[in-house]
């Protein structure tokens, strides 16, 4: 049987203001499990990544249940958060947030310097991940000598370097024209045919169609939930 990556029950999130208590998720019910591809959609502001944060262990909720492959997480100190994180977690951002002045391998092999591995296994690890998403010739290249495909696709072996159990991007295709847009979707379904289980938020219908299901948020609730194929679509880029 697949193994349940994540599991969210009525999962709160509200925030102090100054106007006072502005609550933003209403109580979330998500469950996802290994081998999963979703695109998460919804309008600015509905809570996606307010939930992607915390999912990834950067944020906690003020309600519900959160479960990180059976562990309830709510209770967890900052230490314990960041340790489960960089365990079980993998991420990429629409800025694609690599270090300016270090190379692309250097920037892949950082997850492994956390984790405290030798440098030798590190930069083999690393060197792997970057052939891996083709770009093995441009491994001591700096980010701003690269096209903005190619800083995403090393943000994204840098994700997977560490041999996540999920991979949480939001907006990862959101700085990047159509042709390159495809490309990272094109290595996304690549990676979940290989096993990677993934979580996509986008506003871009294209991007979505990339995925298997589709999780629409609404007013900080989740208000749809299917499977591509039961919506008698047929998911993009896939032959
Ligand atoms: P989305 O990613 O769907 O555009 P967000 O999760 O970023 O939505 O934001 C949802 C709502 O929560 C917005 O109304 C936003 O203004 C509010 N919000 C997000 N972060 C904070 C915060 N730190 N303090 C107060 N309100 C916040
Ligand atoms: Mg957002």
């Amino acid at each position: 049987m697949l193994q349940t990556v994540i599991e969210t029950l009525d999962l709160k999130k509200s925030y102090h203001t100054e106007a006072g208590e502005f609550e933003v998720l209403h109580g979330v019910g998500f469950t996802l499990c290994q081998g999963e591809f979703v695109a998460i959609m919804g309008p600015s502001g509905s809570g996606k990544s307010t939930f992607m944060n915390i999912l990834g262990c950067l944020d906690s909720p003020t309600g519900g249940v959160y479960r990180l492959l059976g562990e309830p997480v709510e209770k967890l100190s900052p230490d314990e958060l960041a340790a489960r994180r960089n365990r079980y977690l993998g991420f990429v951002f629409q800025g694609f947030n690599l270090l300016p002045r270090a190379d692309l391998l250097e920037n892949v092999a950082l997850p492994l310097l956390y984790a405290k591995m030798p440098s030798a296994r590190r930069n083999k690890k690393a060197m792997e991940m970057i052939e891996r998403v083709g770009l093995g010739p441009w491994a001591k290249r700096q980010p701003n000598q690269l096209s903005g495909g190619q800083q995403q696709r090393a943000a994204i072996a840098r994700a997977l370097v560490a041999s996540p159990s999920l991979v949480l991007a939001d907006e990862p295709t959101g700085n990047l024209d159509t042709q390159n847009s495809d490309e990272i979707m094109r290595l996304f379904i690549e990676l979940n045919r290989q096993g990677l289980t993934l979580v996509v938020v986008t506003h871009e219908p294209d991007v979505a169609e990339c995925a298997l299901r589709l999780t629409r948020f609404r007013d900080g609730l989740i208000v749809e939930d299917s499977l591509l194929a039961e919506k008698g679509l047929k998911p993009r880029l896939r032959n």
